[in-house]
C-alpha cells in the first residue's frame, strides 16, 4: 500500500511583513517563490528585545529591509543559520552588518561536486562565527535554544529547539509542503534516514519549518517521511529483483506517472536512495557508484 505523507500546504501570509506567530515567535518571509523554496524563506525571529534571527535568507536587500524594520528598537544578538544553502544563509554578512550579531552555524558548505545541475545552491561563502556542535545550548535573553545537528539535506544541516515553546525550527530537515530534497554527495541518505529517526528521540510539539506553514502532528508526520523513504527502496529492489539494472530504467519504471522532464530529479533521488542501500550492503554496483553505474542486489 502506498505511503502517504500527510503533507500541508495551506499557508497566509505577506511577503516582507512581521507575522506572530506565538508568545516567542516572529516570521517575515522572502519573495523568493520556487520549486525549492515553496512560497520563499521563511525568516524566524525569536524573543523580544533581544532576538535571535534564524535562517536570514537570500541576498536580497528587500528583504533585509523588511527584517530590520520588524525589528526597530530591538537587538538582534544571534544570527542561527540552519545550512548553507542560497535560500538560507547568504543574508547573513549584510544582517551582521547592520546588527553587529554573531553568527552560528555547524561550519561551512560540505565538500563534494554534485554529479546533477537541478541543485538548491550552496553558499560556499558562510562562515559562522561560532561553530555549532550537536548538543549546544545557546542562551539568548528571555529565549533557550537546543543544537540538533541532522545531517541529510546537507551535511551542516542543524535542527534548532526553542525549550520555552518545545517547538523546533527544521530548516529543510522536514518540512510540511514537500520532501527534502537529498542530492549527493553532500546530501546523504543515509544520514537522512538517521536524522530522521533522531527527531523521534524528542518531545517538540510544533516544527517550523523555512518554508511553509508549521508541522503539529511531528512524530507522526516524520514516521510518514520514513515510510515514504522505506518504500521508494522497495521499489529498488522490486526493480533489482529481475535483474542487474541502470538508474534511467528504473526510474522509467518506479516514476510512470511522473512527466518525463522530472525524471532527471527522480532519477538523482533514486541515486541517493541506492547510495544508501550501497552503505547497508544490500546493493551493489559494477564499478564506481555513479548514476551511470550498473546496480544489482548485493
Ligand atoms: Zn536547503
Amino acid at each position: 500500500m502506498a505511503v502517504t505523507i500527510p503533507f500541508k500546504k495551506e499557508l497566509a501570509f505577506e511577503y516582507g511583513t512581521s507575522e506572530t506567530l506565538s508568545p516567542h515567535i516572529r516570521r517575515v518571509i522572502a519573495r523568493n517563490p520556487s520549486a525549492f523554496t515553496f512560497h520563499g524563506t521563511g525568516t524566524y525571529i525569536i524573543g523580544h528585545g533581544e532576538v535571535a534571527v534564524v535562517d536570514p535568507g537570500p541576498l536580497d536587500g528587500a528583504h533585509v529591509g523588511a527584517l530590520m524594520a520588524a525589528l526597530k528598537g530591538e537587538m538582534v544578538t544571534h544570527i542561527l543559520i540552519t545550512h548553507t544553502h542560497h535560500d538560507h544563509s547568504p543574508a547573513a554578512e549584510p544582517l551582521k552588518q547592520l546588527t553587529g550579531a554573531r553568527t552560528y552555524g555547524f561550519g561551512p558548505h560540505g565538500g563534494g561536486v554534485s554529479e546533477f545541475k537541478l541543485e538548491e545552491g550552496g553558499d560556499t561563502d558562510f562562515m559562522p562565527d561560532v561553530k555549532l556542535e550537536d548538543g549546544d545550548v545557546i542562551l539568548g535573553n528571555g529565549w533557550t535554544v537546543d543544537v540538533i545537528h541532522t545531517p541529510g539535506h546537507l551535511s551542516n544541516h542543524v535542527c534548532f529547539g526553542l525549550r520555552e515553546e518545545k517547538t523546533l525550527f527544521t530548516g529543510d530537515h522536514v518540512m510540511g509542503w514537500s520532501t527534502t530534497v537529498v542530492s549527493p554527495p553532500d546530501g546523504n541518505m543515509s544520514d537522512y534516514m538517521q536524522s530522521l529517526e533522531k527527531l523521534l528521540q524528542f518531545d517538540y510539539d510544533v516544527y517550523w519549518p523555512t518554508h511553509g506553514p508549521a508541522i503539529t502532528e511531528t512524530k507522526p508526520f516524520v514516521e510518514a517521511l520514513i515510510a515514504h523513504r522505506q518504500e521508494r527502496m522497495d521499489q529498488i529492489r522490486g526493480c533489482l529483483k529481475s535483474g542487474p539494472m541502470y538508474i534511467p530504467d528504473m526510474v522509467r519504471r518506479m516514476y510512470k506517472d511522473v512527466p518525463e522532464h522530472l525524471h532527471g530529479a527522480a532519477g538523482r533521488s533514486v541515486y541517493a536512495h541506492i547510495l544508501h542501500m550501497i552503505n547497508t550492503g544490500e546493493v551493489k554496483s559494477d564499478g564506481p557508484a555513479t548514476s551511470s553505474a550498473l546496480y544489482s542486489l548485493g
